[in-house]
């Protein structure tokens, strides 16, 4: 940390994520500032660097790291180029926030936690940041409270307006599903055991060759089931929607109630554009509270165990698309340091 006690931050990748990251850091965040950013794209990462007092610019994250100003790092390039930026991080025994997915396969995802393991203290937070959404968690809250009783099914729904080119049905489950699998696995802290994926007739809006959408069931290992609906292409806006239903009740969040209208004659709301601006707070929650933590010494949040199991969960759902059939998932034994 620097002398006034300041998080030193480098930024890995400065696409949509890390730009709105570096944004956040710069003008949201407290006890943090952009030490350091990088891009294989130089032109882009320069530009940033250059709006930003003491904020150097660079093409490879470990030049990044070695860098006497960067005390953290917050990785937000894409999923198959994490690996390498994790385990240069852990060489420097530097702390990271690293944007879901961890990695892309639950392979690559054991290495990284086998790398940490060798460490022998947990130095990852990844970015599922619907941990912080002050919905979910008073979702959250009221599950763990007892008071309706166990929770027996999830009903979630998630629709994206749109997707841009090349987006295809694997990454419905990778990119998209992911956060129903965290959600789940930490709403209900349990394991998701079996994944089915059922595909409705395609949307006639839905590009070329994506079954869109999706219908994914999950069962846990306490016997919950739970169901998402994934709709990439719904053409309305984006909605992230979770009904728990328990013994004696039932919550749901999601519903964008925040502010209803009433004028000529009807009522109603807006619905988000994009999880930019329906998870800002979220996203604003989680870097802080990475950043505090981080400043005494502490991890916190979602494991880099966390980000394995929803690797192999996606794995199984990805089996399950192509199969039509219902697919165990194959989970290691949690090592002692993720428990
Ligand atoms: P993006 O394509 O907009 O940006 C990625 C950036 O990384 C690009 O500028 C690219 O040039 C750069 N890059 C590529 N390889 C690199 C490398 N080896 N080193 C440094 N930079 C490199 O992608 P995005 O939408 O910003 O997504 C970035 C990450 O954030 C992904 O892991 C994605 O899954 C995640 N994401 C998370 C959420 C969320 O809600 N938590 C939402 C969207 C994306």
């Amino acid at each position: 940390m620097t002398k006034h006690g300041t998080l030193g931050v480098a930024v890995i990748g400065t696409g949509r994520m890390g730009a709105d990251h570096v944004r956040r850091i710069n003008a949201v965040t407290s006890g943090a500032r952009v030490a350091a950013v990088v891009d294989i794209d130089a032109e882009r990462a320069k530009q940033l660097a250059d709006g930003i007092d003491g904020c150097t610019a660079y093409t490879d994250p470990a030049g990044a790291m070695a860098s006497p100003d960067v005390d953290a790092v917050l990785i937000a390039s894409p999923g198959p180029v994490h690996e390498a930026a994790l385990l240069q991080a852990f060489e420097r025994d530097l702390p990271v926030l690293c944007e879901k997915p961890l990695t892309p396969d639950a392979a690559s995802a054991l290495r990284v936690l086998e790398a940490e393991q060798k460490l022998g203290h947990r130095r990852v937070q990844v970015g599922f940041m619907r941990r912080y959404d002050a919905e979910y968690l008073k979702l959250k809250a009221l599950l763990d409270s007892g008071q309706f009783g166990r929770t027996l099914l999830l009903h979630c729904r998630h629709r994206n307006a749109s997707t841009p080119p090349g987006f295809t049905s694997q990454m419905m489950i990778n990119d998209s599903v992911v956060h129903e699998i965290d959600t789940t696995r930490w709403l209900l802290e349990q394991e998701i055991t079996a994944v089915t994926v059922l595909r409705p007739r395609p949307s006639s809006a839905a590009p070329d060759g994506l079954a869109d959408p999706q219908f994914v069931l999950f069962e846990t290992a306490g016997g919950a089931v739970v169901d998402v609906e994934i709709f990439v292409n719904c053409g309305w806006g984006y909605q992230v929607q979770c009904e728990a239903v328990c013994e004696s009740g039932s919550a749901r969040v999601g519903d964008g109630h925040a502010m209803v209208t009433n004028a000529a004659g009807r009522w109603g709301g807006e619905i988000d554009a994009d999880f930019v601006s329906r998870f800002e707070d979220a996203y604003d929650r989680e870097v802080q509270q990475w950043v505090d933590a981080t400043r005494r010494g502490e991890v916190e949040g979602p494991t880099a165990w966390d980000g394995y199991a929803a690797a192999a969960v996606c794995e199984a759902g990805v089996r399950a698309q192509a199969t039509g059939e219902r697919t165990s998932t194959n989970l290691v034994e949690r090592p002692a340091l993720y428990r």
